[in-house]
């Protein structure tokens, strides 16, 4: 099961700030996930949440 969430952080005078990602699971889809991103969007932070000891290195 994957989610991945996109939103939106505020800075303090209630601008917008940096986009972030974060996807739950770091297996083949979430790692593709992340690398897409990151592909489209350079500056994108991504954090990507992994339960068990590996990830997919292949995405
Ligand atoms: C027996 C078997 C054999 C297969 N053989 C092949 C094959 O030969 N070739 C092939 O291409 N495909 C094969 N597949 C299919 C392949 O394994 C799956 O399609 C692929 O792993 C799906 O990846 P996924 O990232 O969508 O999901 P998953 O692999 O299920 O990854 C989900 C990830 O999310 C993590 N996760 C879940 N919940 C949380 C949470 N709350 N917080 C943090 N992390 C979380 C899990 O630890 C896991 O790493 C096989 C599948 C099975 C069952």
């Amino acid at each position: 099961m994957k989610m991945t969430e996109r939103f939106f952080l505020r800075g303090g005078d209630g601008s917008m700030a940096k986009e972030r990602l974060v996807v739950i699971g770091g297996d083949a889809a979430g790692m593709t996930a992340a690398s897409q991103a990151r592909r489209q969007k350079r500056d994108l932070e991504i954090i990507v949440f992994e339960r068990g000891p590996h990830t997919s290195y292949a995405a």
